[in-house]
């Protein structure tokens, strides 16, 4: 697939701080994948105390989740590559979050 597509849908969603793999379109369902991952260079936070000093503490499954209807097809954005961290600071755990 073209790049300058990829673009477009990341406009599309202002998906910031996400970066768009690839997409899948299964036409028999009306249903738009989006498989995404999070941009490495984006530096984490834990939510619990605010401590940016974390361990990474292997990988989260990958999270399907119903992003938009557009045009009766039904767009799913499917969020692979989250981490599971763990901080130094307060010892819990968390997946990372992605704000969109
Ligand atoms: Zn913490």
């Amino acid at each position: 697939m073209a790049k300058g597509h990829k673009y477009c849908i990341n406009n599309l969603l202002r998906l910031e701080d996400i970066r768009v793999t690839e997409v899948v379109e299964e036409v028999d369902e009306d249903v738009v994948v989006i498989k995404v991952q999070p941009r490495k260079e984006k530096e984490i936070f834990c939510p619990h105390c605010g401590s940016k000093h974390l361990y990474r503490h292997g990988h989260a499954r990958p999270r399907k989740v119903l992003h938009a209807c557009i045009c009766g097809k039904r767009i799913y954005l499917k969020i692979q590559g989250l981490q599971r961290l763990k901080c130094k600071h307060c010892g819990r755990t968390f997946t990372q979050q992605l704000e969109i």
